[in-house]
């Protein structure tokens, strides 16, 4: 029923000027909004509109629905200048790819519509796919659409769901025959304003300029022409292409955890010299050198890989084991710059706390990190469950 979302790039740019466009638009747009977004656990609606403006929205979307058309290397460059300013603002354009890319891969004219919509800035997306009870078997969702007459009724609950109380449109699986298992889920692409739709944000400890919502369908009805060619299959092949993308948001943030600890640990005297002449410190910092080294070969190694047009088959080991060491890298990259700024260092009058909570959520989100090593395992051909 569906083929897995595959798109080649069309275009191409200059990427050392894409880059520094890139880091412009994230120090102007990004840097002088995350602390207020942070402080409010509240999503700064300019930004979207910012981003669609200098046309970062939509960078792999085709050239007629109002996108770019550029590679995923081009893709991870932004994100990766992005994160550098903020980690949690740099994901909002990748949600806004992969929910999009349901609907220029999958949709009808009307679809193309939200598309065009959403790449001009006028229709922000949300992916709705985790729910209470299903989080890592995505195969275990509840959330039912059931047909009557031209519509669809939904009924159900999702949770977690970045922007889900802010977007215009959900992009909500849910499963339309239950005798199916997997292959009995499509995507609707659901108006938030529709009666019968309800969301209430979750509080969380990080990741707060991006805010995740609860998201319950009672009664819910949508039209069959919302209804997209799209389900399981579809959306593990925009979480591969997700999962280079949050490395990439992971690389960016890393750096600028490294960059501050040095600075740290090269000012910060203590018994008449630099914190940072003690080898217990120094071998920290050259640690963090070479994870954020192995993190920049191994993010834009997979990259390259969905960029040569290879099978998807081919490229989930590259994928995943990106994503399990980068993630793992920012983790300790950021555990380290915590650590270096000692008793200050959880205070709020240094920034090294809010990037360790922020890169808590690394190992979590679009995969975790068993779910990695268990795609790695099968990849070797493990007969691992
Ligand atoms: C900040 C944030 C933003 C998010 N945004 C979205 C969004 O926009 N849309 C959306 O649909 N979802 C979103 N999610 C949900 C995210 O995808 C899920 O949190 C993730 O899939 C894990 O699900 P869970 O939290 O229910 O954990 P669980 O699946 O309950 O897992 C708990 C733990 O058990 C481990 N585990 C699970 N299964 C196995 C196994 N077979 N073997 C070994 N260990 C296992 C996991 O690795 C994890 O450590 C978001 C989550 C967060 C935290």
């Amino acid at each position: 029923m569906e083929p897995a979302a595959r798109r080649s790039a069309k275009n191409s740019v200059d990427r050392e000027a894409f880059r520094d466009m890139c880091r412009k638009f994230a120090q102007v747009e990004m840097g002088s909004r995350w602390q207020a977004a942070d402080r409010e656990s509240k999503f700064p609606m300019e930004l979207y509109h910012a981003a669609a403006k200098a046309g970062l929205i939509g960078l792999h979307a085709p050239e007629s629905l109002g996108g770019a058309e550029l590679g995923v290397t081009e893709e991870a460059i932004a994100v990766e200048e992005y994160a550098k300013v903020n980690p949690n603002f740099a994901i909002m354009p990748v949600i806004q790819g992969v929910a999009g890319g349901l609907l220029w891969d999958f949709g009808n004219e009307g679809h193309h519509q939200l598309a065009r919509a959403n790449n001009a800035g006028e229709c922000l997306l949300a992916i709705a796919v985790t729910e209470p009870e299903a989080g890592s078997d995505v195969q275990s969702i509840k959330t039912t659409a059931k047909r009557e007459g031209d519509e669809w009724v939904l009924d159900g609950i999702k949770a977690f769901i970045t922007l889900g109380g802010d977007c215009d449109v959900l992009m909500v699986l849910a499963r339309t025959d239950p005798t199916k298992g997997r292959h009995g889920m499509h995507f609707f692409a659901v108006d938030r304003r529709t009666p019968g739709v309800q969301t209430s944000q979750i509080k969380t400890y990080a990741n707060r300029p991006m805010p995740t919502y609860r998201v319950s369908f009672n009664g819910a009805r949508v039209p069959e022409s919302r209804r997209l060619e799209a389900g399981f299959g579809a959306i593990m092949a925009g979480f591969n292409r997700e999962r280079v993308m949050v490395c990439a948001r992971w690389l960016g943030h890393m750096q600028t955890a490294l960059a501050w600890a040095l600075d740290y640990a090269k000012v910060r005297q203590q018994f008449g010299k630099p914190i940072g002449a003690n080898q217990s410190i120094a071998f920290q910092l050259a640690q963090g050198h070479v994870d954020v080294e192995a993190s920049r070969l191994y993010t834009y190694h997979a990259a390259s890989r969905w960029d040569s047009g290879a099978p998807i088959q081919d490229i989930i080991l590259d994928v995943s084991s990106a994503k399990l060491f980068v993630t793992q890298a920012v983790y300790r990259v950021t555990q380290s710059a915590l650590h270096i700024g000692g008793g200050w260092g959880i205070t709020e009058e240094l920034p090294v706390m809010r990037m360790a909570l922020d890169a808590l959520v690394a190992p979590v989100t679009v995969g975790a990190y068993e779910i990695q090593l268990r795609v790695i395992a099968k990849q070797l051909g493990l007969p691992c469950d």
